[in-house]
């Protein structure tokens, strides 16, 4: 299909192919229960878009704008997300054996979460189709993000999130002036409830994969790395995984980026990481599975991480076993070291998601999964200090 000039993209669903129309909101495929996912003219940008004119441009996830969904540039809503630092990690590396290890820092990102690349995507587009009521269940950092960007914008907020919350992150959503629901559960609980306000009230749900474009966002990150790498791929890239976005949104970035000629069709070997207390890409992935069953009694002090349903299950899973990934579930104990190491070692405040990371290579290592000379970049999706409790500024 050629988009016409007013249409930059076309908007599907991965499982039926069913075309969806752009021009207006769109949430999923109810038929299939599937996210949609966008497919801009990719033929057409190769032969108009130099990766080198991009590199050119200012700062911030919106240099990729013909990647985007945003048409008009009035409605992007910015708080200067993306373009966070790929950093080396001298000390573990020396510590562990591995000789080209990066962490990509999302913690510097405006609401201290790779979540504002998502929202910063999902709230402007919905602008430019006149939506301007939101509702979101979150395990948190969502909420924060959608709170903050819908207040920029002026548009009204409903968060729907467990009563145990880190308390700072309920002081962000509090703060940002959207309408806070504490809900006696967890994310899944905050869903049915944001569902039933969306329909009763009309507001738009922006839940993950709920709506097209949070993955377009967050997709950005899979560009900046390839861009920051000389345009070659890492080896292996570990990822804090709940709702699947950022792992989801870098591999369908990988494809673009390869049908824009601007990378080889060599990919990194995926690796999503779970909190043992709440675990069910990991469990499907050991299984062999194609679909993901919801975990009971999910717990665990990585918020982020405590997302026992996932929707885009296909998604998540096809990308692990497609880029050849894994797997692998930490323990809270084993990702509070990880974090206390990272901060000690290396300067760098992570959020207990993206401490994870490190504790998962180290198992990998151990396991032999993972070479000590491979190129292995970790993700820390967001900032220590949105988990700060009381209790740990007593000790
Ligand atoms: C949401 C979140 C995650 C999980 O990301 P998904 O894209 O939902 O898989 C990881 N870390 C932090 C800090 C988060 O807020
Ligand atoms: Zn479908």
């Amino acid at each position: 299909m050629n988009p016409s000039p007013s249409q930059r993209f076309t908007l599907s669903c991965p499982e039926c192919g069913r075309a969806f129309d752009p021009l207006l909101p769109q949430t999923y495929c109810h038929d299939c229960n599937s996210p949609l996912l966008s497919h801009y003219p990719l033929e057409r940008l190769k032969a108009e878009l130099r990766r080198e004119e991009i590199s050119a441009r200012p700062r911030g996830m919106w240099r990729w704008h013909e990647l985007l969904p945003v048409e008009d540039p009035h409605n992007r809503v910015s708080l200067g997300e993306g373009d966070t630092p790929l950093l080396p990690l001298p000390t573990i590396a020396a510590a562990l054996g591995a000789s080209n290890l990066l962490l990509k820092d999302e913690s510097l990102n405006p609401t201290g979460t790779f979540k504002s690349r998502g929202m910063a995507a999902a709230v402007s587009k919905a602008l430019e189709l006149g939506i301007r009521e939101f509702v979101i269940p979150t395990a948190g950092n969502a909420g924060g993000a959608l709170g903050l960007y819908a207040g920029r914008a002026g548009c009204a907020a409903h968060v729907f999130m467990p009563k145990d919350t880190p308390a700072p992150i309920q002081y962000e959503i509090r703060m940002s002036g959207a309408d806070v629901h504490l809900v006696d559960g967890l994310i899944n609980d905050a869903a049915r409830l944001a569902a039933a306000e969306s329909r009763a009230h009309g507001w738009f749900d922006v839940s993950t994969f709920k709506e097209p474009y949070r993955v377009e966002g967050k997709k950005i990150m899979g560009y900046e790395l390839a861009e920051a790498l000389g345009w070659r791929l890492p080896d292996v890239i570990i990822y804090p995984t709940g709702g699947g976005t950022g792992l989801v949104g870098m591999w369908k970035a990988f494809d673009e980026m390869q049908s824009l000629g601007w990378i080889d069709s060599a990919r990194p070997r995926m690796v999503s990481v779970q909190a043992a207390g709440c675990a069910p890409v990991v469990r499907a992935f050991e299984e062999g599975a194609q679909r993901i069953q919801p975990w009971q009694n999910a717990a665990t002090i990585a918020a982020g991480l405590r997302v026992p349903a996932v929707f885009a299950d296909r998604l998540v899973l096809r990308c692990l076993y497609q880029s050849g990934g894994c797997a692998v579930s930490v323990s809270d104990e084993e990702l509070t070291l990880a974090q206390h190491e990272l901060a000690r070692a290396e300067g760098i405040l992570a959020a207990p998601e993206g401490a994870a990371t490190l504790a998962a290579l180290k198992i990998l290592l151990k396991k032999g999964w993972c070479e000590y000379g491979e190129s292995i970049v970790l993700f820390n999706t967001g900032t220590g200090l949105k988990y700060f409790q009381q209790d740990h500024v007593d000790h």
